[in-house]
């Protein structure tokens, strides 16, 4: 017991530490958002729904199960939970989901024509483990702002089970998902791709 719950705290560390940089860096604004990370087979740690993600404390934070059953009592979920869910029933080698609503990553999901945003000169991706970034050049997916949570995850699931490779999506005029092997991964991952999202929407302006 006492391993679980060093081991929880130390997962719940490192997602206060990440929501206060997403935070201030405005890719969690207001209370938009979620982080979660992995704790074992069967449940994970994520933040509560409602919280600002710029001041999170141990309390801002529940546990969960894979089935969605709320093991933190009194804690509400957020109706985004079950997209990070399905993400950890997905591999076992799924640490954990970061889930940012940044004001690049919402513009592009709107401008850009077509169900797909792609992504050139990743140079910063090649440093990180994880993701391919082949012939210098990233796609990832753009899905619709379901408001029936299970239906966008079955459409997120079955795009993954057709590119077992993509490592993050965004939702049309929402947000941005991705996730790593464990929290630190995660957030290399957000940082990594929020750059080259400000770099496309630079360049969008720039050369129309
Ligand atoms: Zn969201």
């Amino acid at each position: 017991m006492e391993e679980t719950h060093e081991h929880l705290g130390a997962r719940a560390a490192q997602l206060i530490s990440a929501g206060s940089f997403f935070y201030h860096r405005g890719w969690m604004p207001a209370t938009a958002g979620g982080l979660s990370a992995r704790l074992d087979d069967h449940r994970m740690v994520i933040t509560e729904s409602g919280r600002n993600k710029g001041e999170l404390g141990h309390d801002g934070l529940m546990m969960v199960d894979l089935d969605g059953n709320v093991l933190s009592p009194g804690k509400q979920p957020s109706a985004e939970t079950f997209l990070h869910i399905i993400l950890y029933r997905r591999s076992p080698r799924i640490g954990a989901v970061m889930h940012t609503h940044s004001v690049s990553a919402t513009v592009l999901s709107r401008i850009v024509e077509g169900a797909e945003l792609t992504l050139t000169d990743c140079e910063v991706l090649r440093t990180l483990p994880g993701i391919a970034c082949r012939d210098a050049s990233i796609t990832l997916p753009i899905f619709g702002n379901d408001q029936d949570i299970p239906q966008l995850a079955a459409q997120v699931d079955d795009h993954m089970n057709r590119h077992p490779d993509t490592p993050g999506y965004l939702i049309e005029g929402h947000g941005f998902y991705t996730w790593g092997r464990d929290a630190a991964e995660a957030r290399h991952h957000v940082e990594a791709f929020e750059f080259l999202f400000d770099c496309e929407l630079q360049l969008r302006r720039l050369k129309p």
